[in-house]
């Protein structure tokens, strides 16, 4: 019988960001089939990142501004935050019930998302938001329990919304903004801060954006940007033409450009 004591993570040794386990493995931000099925130049600078800060008020406070591009492409990108169990575990399911919808959505394939399809691609949306946040990790902004309580039960978070959307625009890769909100009527300080991230994914074929944010007044505010072209997939709606848990016939969405894109990230509030 051995002796030897389980490993112990070292003070300030990074641990995964789903369990606290380890050893960690490098996993993708995007999975690396998805490049198989878009081509890309690797050369590509694609990552821009604002953080900042704004009022529910929609008076915008500009605490921080930091923007910032790397080299090298973000569809190509690896970090080492998540642990062996993990990465091959859960996340590894949870990438394989999504790879035939993603496939067909990235080549804008004439298809209709079934409810099961849609439930499938909000949890890998998460998982690929929640990962991909800390390729920006000044400006992450989900806090971690909810990354703990996804792993547990795939539910996604309270106060999260997402849209996806046929796009035919320029942008391949992500895009993320982490922005650190107040009630107006409440003066600056550092206990009354909320947060909130939206991220945006550009596929090809198909645009994904995700907001999540603790702040209440924020979440039933950030209703109108994806009702033009977009669908929103979480929460669901029932009872409305635009928004609905019945099934997408993906061709039937209008499709969206870069000025729309512009529209989407650059002028939240
Ligand atoms: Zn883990």
């Amino acid at each position: 019988m051995s002796n030897k004591l389980p490993k112990q993570p070292k003070v300030g040794q990074r641990k995964c960001i789903f369990c606290g386990g380890l050893p960690l493995t490098k996993e993708h931000i995007i999975p690396d089939w998805i490049k198989a099925v878009i081509p890309f130049d690797n050369q590509t600078k694609n990552n821009l990142s604002v953080h900042t800060s704004i009022s529910t008020s929609n008076e915008v406070y500009l605490i921080e501004n930091d923007y910032k591009v790397k080299n090298g492409h973000r569809l190509s990108k690896k970090l080492l935050i998540v642990c062996r169990d993990c990465n091959g575990g859960w996340m590894s399911m949870l990438q394989k019930a999504t790879k035939s919808i993603l496939s067909s959505l990235i080549l804008d394939e004439d298809i209709t998302l079934q409810t099961d399809d849609i439930l499938k691609l909000t949890k890998w949306i998460v998982m690929t938001t929640m990962v991909a946040e800390y390729d920006d990790i000044k400006a992450k902004k989900i806090p971690i329990s909810d990354l703990r309580e996804f792993r547990e039960n795939h539910q996604t978070p309270a106060r999260w919304k997402i849209w996806i959307g046929r796009y035919n625009g320029s942008r391949l890769g992500f895009h993320h903004n982490g922005f650190r909100v107040r009630n107006g009527c409440v003066p600056y300080s550092i206990n009354n801060i909320d947060n909130l991230q939206t991220s945006t994914f550009f596929l090809s074929g198909l645009i994904i954006f995700v907001m999540s944010t603790n702040s209440i007044g924020v979440y039933r505010e950030y209703n109108n940007i994806g009702t033009i072209k977009l669908a929103r997939i979480y929460p669901m709606l029932k009872n409305s033409d635009s928004i609905t848990d019945k099934p997408i016939p993906w061709q039937s969405l209008k499709v969206v450009d870069d000025t729309d894109v512009e529209h989407l990230i650059a002028n939240i509030f």
